[in-house]
């Protein structure tokens, strides 16, 4: 369900929680890449999780409700509820209120219960979520401070060509020689002999790094600050390898629950040349041997 907008944080609060309280005290967590958070206390004796950017970015806001929201109605896996959305033009800034995740303790077996129900995430229906096709998303959203094209598309091989892959090579044109461009086009045009389909396209969280799940208040994992889309659910398990593997019991109950297609391990690292490359657009050159030793293996 959508959440309201309001004016101000200020206002947000009076809405959300009732007229006569305030806002008591504001300290701010850190971890994130792109945004201003912070732990409100409010009078009534809530605490609020609060990210704010400038006032342009309400729309960043607007996308990241929607994915949290399409996570949240498959009923799989935790994640904060949200409270309000704003943008406040005299302060210059826009916000997303929701649940404060306090630091709880992992239950035991927190990465087997993760594996499971990250499976179960995967499994869930998807068809409201991509009208028009079956890859996809109903918009466009961002994955860190980069714009992704979610257009549908009816196969997994070309959506991950038109809207993953293409669109960061292009905007890291300025990195390549001639003789690398020729390699990307290889493997662009030998796409459908390294990827699979899958007869059952999942709703992805998309940037699964070890920032981007908290345990939430019943000792399990729940996401936060999703890029999701409708694709292929190897692509979220390759994103949880990329900076070092998760526990190996995360991978045994994910798969006893939702068997992967043979031949994963040889697609991994092209998953993950898409967030390798957009690593590259956003933070410089230090992550093109990575990109360009992928290319070179798959062209
Ligand atoms: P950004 O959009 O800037 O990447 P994140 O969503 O990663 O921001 O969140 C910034 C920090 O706030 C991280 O340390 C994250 O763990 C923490 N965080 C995110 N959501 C919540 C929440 N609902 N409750 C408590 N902490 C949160």
């Amino acid at each position: 369900m959508e959440i309201a907008s309001y004016g101000s944080i200020e206002d947000g609060v009076k809405g959300c929680f009732g007229k006569d309280v305030k806002i008591t005290g504001r300290s701010y967590v850190s971890g994130g890449d792109i945004n201003d958070a912070f732990c409100l206390k409010l009078s009534d004796g809530t605490d609020v999780f609060v990210k704010s950017n400038t006032f342009d970015n309400f729309g960043f806001f607007v996308l990241e409700e929607k994915g949290l929201n399409a996570i949240a109605s498959t009923g799989t896996i935790g994640t904060p509820g949200l409270i309000c959305k704003g943008a406040d033009r005299s302060g210059g800034t826009a916000f997303l209120m929701m649940e404060m995740i306090p630091r709880c303790p992992m239950v035991k077996g927190f990465f087997s219960i993760f594996g499971r129900e990250l499976a179960k995430l995967h499994m869930a229906d998807t068809k409201e979520y991509v009208p028009g096709g079956n890859f996809g998303f109903s918009s466009d959203n961002y994955i860190g401070a980069s714009k992704q094209i979610n257009t549908p598309k009816d196969t997994w091989m070309d959506f991950f060509r038109e809207c993953r892959l293409k669109p960061q090579f292009e905007r890291a044109g300025r990195y390549f020689e001639n003789s690398h461009i020729r390699l990307v086009n290889a493997l662009l045009d030998k796409l459908d002999k390294i990827l699979v389909e899958t007869e059952f396209p999942s709703l992805l969280h998309r940037d699964l790094w070890s920032g981007n799940f908290i345990t939430g208040k019943d000792g399990k994992a729940w996401l936060i600050d999703p890029a999701v889309y409708v694709g292929h659910a190897e692509a979220d398990l390759a994103m949880t390898e990329l900076f070092g593997r998760l526990p190996e019991e995360f991978y045994k109950e994910y798969m006893s629950v939702y068997p992967i297609q043979p031949g994963y391990r040889d697609r991994k690292d092209l998953y993950n040349l898409y967030h390798l490359l957009n690593h590259l657009n956003l933070f410089g050159s230090s992550y093109l041997p990575s990109v360009l030793g992928i290319v070179k293996r798959y062209s």
